[in-house]
């Protein structure tokens, strides 16, 4: 049947493509992908030769209208370099216009990073929210964060090797030291998955940052956090997120940090710090 059809591939051994993966790229006319280059290894480890068109969200808006256009008589495959499609990666403009045009759109749900390291990771995985990567620059990593520090759920961050240890200590200042896992190099040769409190794993990388690809998991805040947060914890936490943030940020971290009222503790923080 025509229409778009989003097709997972592996994110590192090349056996965990599907066997409908396998048929529905040699089915193709043609394939959208992230990286021409990168796909062609995969369909060349898979004997096939399929034409492939360069895709990105922000392609023009001609090639996408294009793709769309092709998928009312033939089959227009969408792949990322690895994984699964827009997450974290080119697409979702792609599937929002192909909808909008009234194309049969479908999946071929396969390999996905987060999803494998919540697997390896131990941590609760009842409730998570995936939050791809955090932004470079460190007021801007504190900032979202703080959106997440009140969430009752563990978080999943994709990750680079030298920017490690620094996020990870920016996770345990925002967050509190939470349990969390590093899960690299999922389905490769030294895929590993190491676990511990948040500055525990920012001392371990500190020196050594790793090689590879990353995901970072990390738990939800314990129940220690919201129940055992007596005053003297809480403005001891203020004092220490006084240090390095406006009193009005950190009132706003701290607060959302032990579940309690953002303007009570940013009274809190303005009597400590008239004390000084
Ligand atoms: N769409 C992909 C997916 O479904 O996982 C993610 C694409 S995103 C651009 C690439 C990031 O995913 C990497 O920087 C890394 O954080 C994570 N990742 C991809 N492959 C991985 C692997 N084999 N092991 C650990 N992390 C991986």
């Amino acid at each position: 049947m025509p229409g778009l059809y989003i097709v997972a591939t592996p994110i590192g051994n090349l056996g965990d493509i599907s066997a409908r993966a396998s048929t529905t790229l040699a089915s193709a006319a043609v394939i959208a992908a992230e990286d021409t280059r990168v796909t062609a290894k995969l369909l060349s480890h898979l004997g096939l030769r399929v034409p492939m068109t360069p895709y990105h969200d922000h392609s023009d808006e001609r090639a996408r209208a294009a793709l769309v256009a092709r998928m009312e008589q033939e089959i227009v495959v969408l792949v990322s370099d690895a994984g699964t499609p827009l997450v974290s990666d080119p697409g979702y403009k792609l599937v929002r216009d192909a909808r909008a045009a009234g194309r049969h759109v479908t999946t071929l749900p396969g390999p996905c990073a987060a999803i494998a390291a919540i697997t390896l990771s131990g941590l609760p995985s009842d409730r998570f929210l995936f939050a791809g990567f955090l932004p470079n620059k460190a007021k801007a990593r504190a900032d979202t964060l703080t959106e997440f520090a009140g969430l009752r759920a563990t978080l999943i961050f994709y990750e680079s090797g030298p920017r490690l240890s620094a996020s990870l200590a920016a996770m345990a200042d925002v967050l509190g030291d939470r349990d969390a896992a590093v899960a690299r190099e999922i389905s490769k040769m030294f895929e590993e998955c190491v676990t511990g409190s948040l500055t525990q794993l920012s001392a371990r990388y500190a020196d050594a940052p790793p090689k590879g690809e990353i995901v970072v998991i990390v738990g939800p805040p314990g129940e220690i956090m919201a129940e055992e947060a007596d005053d003297d914890t809480l403005d001891a936490a203020l004092r220490a997120a006084m240090n390095d943030k406006p009193v009005a940020q950190a009132a706003k971290a701290v607060a959302r940090r032990f579940g309690r009222d953002r303007h009570d503790v940013y009274a809190r923080a303005l009597t400590l710090k008239d004390q000084g």
